[in-house]
């Protein structure tokens, strides 16, 4: 049997996906957006952010101001809570039929969960965890650029063939714009797609925070982050103490997430989390290549390693060569006592 090959014209339009939680839009809706707006202005087409909820029809005018030209905004109850069946109906069925040629998710663990399930409900492809986007705007192909081979390699990714072309985007390597209040945009109230109870596969009975899994290190603006050169996972109090005492996130190399001294939400790199603080500080890490593309786009990265040669200081904006357990106590006694005066 010969499968009829859609018609790619007849799609238009860029999505984004603007994921909220607990009526808060993530960072990463408004990165996507900033690069939404470069990619759809390229193309010629506008920008729709697509925003499901219960009772967040007030986030629609922040992602106007962040870029979007329109919003398709389908707010009911049973949208309340993220569920991965009742989502993934509500959004195959908009895309089916508004048709637009590129949609975009963050690749977040909701992202990760969503993208994929709507992409197969649509039988279309899925491009995971790109890092870098740019529109062909002859052939209105998406290049999206993703690592592969351990992040030795970056694979470019074109969908030839079908519609829409999806792709998750990792958050923290986008820019998101200057949100501007002048800006003016549609908001389209979606009614007519009819949500039951039956379409929940599972009922959420009370939600419990496991306080390691709400470690937000994507959001943070200050990361200390420790490595093996630690020595044993009781060592981690010293990197625990100096973001408590400079308000920050505790963040991780892949070494000690694997030797079981701390937890995967603090994992920083290719394998863990993306991060843009304005501070990161690495106590005791190499700076392999999978832990560096997960940070070096913080805006000051300061390492303490006794390795003089060690990578991480090719990325550092000051450098520490010495001992952490000399540098990092005089650290946290110093900032302890300016804050205190403070
Ligand atoms: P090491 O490389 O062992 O470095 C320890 C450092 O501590 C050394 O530079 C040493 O000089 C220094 N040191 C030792 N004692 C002291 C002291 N007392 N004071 C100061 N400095 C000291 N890694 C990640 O981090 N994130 C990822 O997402 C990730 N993904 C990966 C994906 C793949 C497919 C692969 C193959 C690997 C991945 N890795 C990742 C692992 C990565 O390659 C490295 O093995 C890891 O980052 C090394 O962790 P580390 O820097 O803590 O340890």
């Amino acid at each position: 049997m010969v499968e009829e090959k859609p018609n790619l014209t007849t799609y238009n339009g860029l999505w984004v996906f603007a994921e909220q939680r607990d009526g808060r839009l993530m960072n990463v809706t408004l990165e996507l957006l900033g690069a939404g707006r470069d990619l759809a202005d390229a193309l010629n087409v506008p920008l729709s952010a697509v925003l499901l909820g219960s009772e967040i029809g007030s986030m629609t005018q922040q992602l106007i101001h962040s870029g979007a030209d329109q919003v398709y905004l389908v707010d009911h109850v049973l949208l309340k809570q993220y569920q991965t069946s009742i989502y993934t109906k509500t959004l195959a069925s908009l895309i089916s039929k508004h048709r637009p040629e590129i949609v975009l998710f963050g690749a977040t663990s909701l992202g990760r969960d969503l993208a994929p399930r709507v992409a197969a409900r649509l039988q279309i492809g899925l491009s995971a965890d790109c890092t870098g986007l740019a529109v062909d705007c002859e052939k209105r192909f998406l290049v999206q650029t993703k690592p592969a081979f351990g992040g030795n390699l970056m694979a470019i990714i074109i969908i030839p063939d079908c519609r829409p072309q999806m792709a998750t985007v990792r958050p923290n390597v986008m820019m998101r714009l200057e949100p501007q209040t002048s800006r003016t945009g549609k908001v389209i109230r979606v009614e007519d797609i009819s949500l039951q109870a039956e379409d929940l596969c599972t009922r959420i009975l009370d939600v419990i925070y496991d306080s390691d899994s709400t470690v937000n290190l994507q959001e943070a603006r200050i990361i200390i982050s420790g490595g093996r050169g630690l020595g044993k996972a009781e060592n981690f109090k010293l990197v625990r103490e100096l973001a408590d005492v400079l308000g920050g996130a505790v963040g991780a190399s892949r070494s000690v997430v694997d030797a079981g001294w701390i937890s995967p939400y603090h994992l920083v790199g290719q394998t863990g989390k993306t991060v843009h603080p304005r501070l990161y500080v690495a106590c005791g890490i190499s700076g392999s290549i999978q832990h560096l593309v997960g940070m070096q786009t913080s805006e000051v990265i300061v390492a303490i390693n006794k390795d003089p040669n060690a990578p991480i200081f090719s990325v550092a904006t000051y450098g520490i060569v010495a001992d952490l357990f000399d540098i990092v106590p005089v650290l946290i006694k110093t900032f302890r006592e300016k804050l205190e005066k403070i």
